[in-house]
């Protein structure tokens, strides 16, 4: 087969659509202005910005004015677990507060949850099953009189599941109206996602994981819920996440969204696709599925591979054109499994070969042959190398 080139780690970031770029290109050099300032330029990125805000609002089903604009993802979660926490704390008398998340959501969460405990928090991480779901019984248990704010994340960046986030919200208030946030930076723009449905009091998604630019990332703020202000300065955000916006990326977002929505109906062909990518990897021996065999992302393949490691897996997949990302951090000198397969109960050592390919609408039939046909080959090639593998 010739070479090719396949990128299949849209779940790390995503080409921009051309269709975003060119929302954006009109506001670097004509409609330039400050939303801020008074002057027909200034009124005319204000239009802009409020049209943007409503059309986002639109697709995942809030209201405008839930809608706050943030620089990424990972903000919007750090804004959303300090901010709601202290003032849920504060209006409840709590003096040591208690939050609730799980072992397998994105750093973005759980360093969040490392830093509030180092200041005096308590936390508690629940546990997920095999298949890496959350079940809303464990949530509702680590429940106590102190706690502040819990958060699930809607589907697993590492391995694809989805989990229960509507049961799991209803589950919740029937105990006590305890702010509860949702990480959806990799369900938006995947799976249909509506704020309504979910019932969730915040929910983050960021540009750069749905074809729009990086630098760009929002929080839904359901009417009622209150959060301290993340930055001070001027009364953009309604004066709670201050400085001037970023509106081309906005734009940008705000188009990406609208183009995920009219493609969703793709979205079965995408998980016919990911599904035969499962089927030819999985057929090698000693190779095994991780996350949720169906209830997991369209375009979402991750496995682990007896015997070999992760870093070498992709830099030889790397050198036959296919892009693709591992749990395992070995670069960092810390030797660390990750932390989502290991609490899936997935013994260490497998856990150092693992892969993720998450592929896109662009994918194509002949891209999930070539990456078949490469993985078993290097994979192979690997463990004839493999002192720990026979
Ligand atoms: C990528 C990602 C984030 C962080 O988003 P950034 O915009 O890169 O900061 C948070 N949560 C999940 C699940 C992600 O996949």
């Amino acid at each position: 087969m010739e070479k090719r080139f396949v990128y299949a780690d849209n779940a790390a970031t995503t080409k921009v659509y051309p269709e975003v770029v060119e929302e954006m290109l009109p506001y670097f050099t004509e409609v330039f202005g400050n939303p801020s300032s008074l002057h027909h330029v200034g009124q005319q990125a204000k239009k802009a910005l409020d049209s943007a805000r409503a059309r986002i609002a639109d697709v995942i089903g809030a209201a405008p004015e839930e809608i706050f604009f943030t620089s990424c993802g990972t903000e919007s979660d750090n804004w959303a677990i300090r901010g709601a926490s202290a003032v849920y704390a504060r209006v409840n008398k709590i003096e040591k507060p208690h939050i609730i998340t799980t072992k397998i959501e994105h750093h973005a969460v759980l360093h969040t949850f490392k830093a509030l405990e180092n200041s005096g928090y308590e936390v508690t991480y629940v546990d997920v099953d095999e298949n890496g779901k959350v079940s809303p019984e464990a949530i509702v248990s680590a429940i106590r009189d102190n706690t502040c704010l819990i958060t699930v994340m809607l589907a697993n960046n590492e391995m694809g599941t989805i989990e229960p986030v509507a049961d799991i919200v209803k589950a919740v208030k029937a105990v006590r109206n305890i702010p509860f946030l949702t990480d959806a930076v990799q369900a938006v723009g995947n799976i249909p996602v509506n704020v309504k449905d979910l019932g969730v009091d915040m929910l983050s998604f960021s540009g750069h994981k749905i074809h729009a630019p990086k630098g760009v990332g929002c929080l839904y703020i359901k009417k009622g819920t209150r959060l301290k202000n993340l930055i001070e300065g001027g009364g953009q955000e309604k004066g709670k996440r201050a400085g001037t916006e970023g509106l081309a990326n906005i734009m940008g977002m705000a188009k990406a969204l609208e183009i995920s929505r009219d493609r969703m109906g793709e979205a079965k062909e995408l998980a016919a696709k990911r599904d035969r990518l499962i089927k030819g990897i999985t057929s090698l021996p000693d190779t095994y599925l991780t996350g949720h065999p169906t209830d997991r992302l369209p375009g979402n393949a991750s496995f682990v591979f007896k015997g070999i490691e992760g870093e070498s897996l992709l830099f030889l997949l790397s050198a036959a054109g296919i892009c693709g990302s591992t749990g395992s951090a070995c670069s960092s000198a810390s030797l660390e499994p990750s932390h989502v397969l290991t609490s899936m109960g997935i013994p260490v050592e497998i856990c150092h070969g693992s892969l993720r390919l998450s592929i896109c609408y662009e994918t194509t039939d002949e891209d999930i042959d070539y990456m078949i046909e490469n993985v078993k080959k290097v994979v192979e090639r690997l463990r004839m190398m493999s002192p720990i593998y026979n």
